[in-house]
């Protein structure tokens, strides 16, 4: 087995994913292609920087007096689950420190490697980028049905569940998107949160540095109103403890 893992960043103090305070492992790769993805640096599956479980280990306990008992380790990315199997042993070794593990996912990959590593993990920070598999398709370039699939799985296995929903205009703030949104949502057992994540453009810039085109660039960010119609949306169908961020 390969214990190394490609990382593109780590944060040190993140406080906006996941309870407490966090260090944050940006991992390099992922299998979407959102439109509007703000580190489009971190899609291509080779790249960043490898580094074994251990060496992330031993740069979360040079911190972990500012996790206290809530915080710990969010694996984000790209996309962590690619790095399941070599980030077990990090998982466990983190919950056996008696700290939190979280991962950040947009629920694509499913295989024997995410079920153990779901074992060791303790919030699972889930973004569901739209509800309508058609403008799924065409806004992160694959299927829908294995991202709800893999929210269906994560309630079975009683994990506790942070939704994440990028509210874009235009894209999938629609009444109708966000009514069915919200249904499905509620209906998953284990959602403890819910995040209204307002689309931003920090990541533009990136683009033009990759020499790639951002499709996305008369896209506005969401006005007052729409994040709280979309709050409210959300309520009527039944989500508890929505966040707008
Ligand atoms: S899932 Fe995340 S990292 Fe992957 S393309 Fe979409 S926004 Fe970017």
């Amino acid at each position: 087995m390969n214990k190394q893992i490609r990382i593109n960043y780590i944060e040190s103090f993140g406080t906006q994913d996941g309870p407490g305070v966090r260090m944050v492992v940006f991992t390099q790769g992922c299998l979407l292609k959102c439109l509007y993805c703000q580190n489009p640096d971190t899609i291509p599956i080779q790249g960043g920087t490898e580094m074994s479980w251990e060496e992330i280990f031993d740069k979360a306990m040079r911190q972990k007096e500012y996790f206290g008992t809530r915080g710990g380790i969010t694996i984000s990315g790209g996309e962590p689950l690619l790095h399941a199997e070599a980030l077990l042993p990090l998982f466990k070794a983190i919950k056996e420190a008696g700290y939190t593990t979280a991962l950040d996912t947009n629920g694509f990959v499913w295989n024997h490697h995410v079920e153990d590593l779901l074992e060791y993990t303790d919030f699972i920070l889930l973004d569901i980028k739209h509800i309508n598999p058609h403008t799924h398709k065409k806004l992160t370039g694959v299927q829908l049905s294995p991202i709800l699939e893999f929210a269906h799985k994560a309630s079975q296995l009683n994990k506790r569940i942070w939704l994440r929903y990028v509210l874009v205009p235009g894209w999938n703030d629609s009444d109708e998107d966000l009514h069915e949104w919200a249904r499905f949502g509620a209906s998953i057992k284990g959602v403890e949160r819910v995040e209204i994540l307002p689309y931003h453009t920090l990541g533009v810039p990136k683009y033009a540095e990759m020499g790639q085109e951002y499709l996305l660039s008369d896209v506005k960010t969401p006005t007052p109103d729409l994040k709280n119609k979309t709050k409210q949306i959300f309520e009527e169908e039944g989500l508890k403890n929505i966040v707008v961020k």
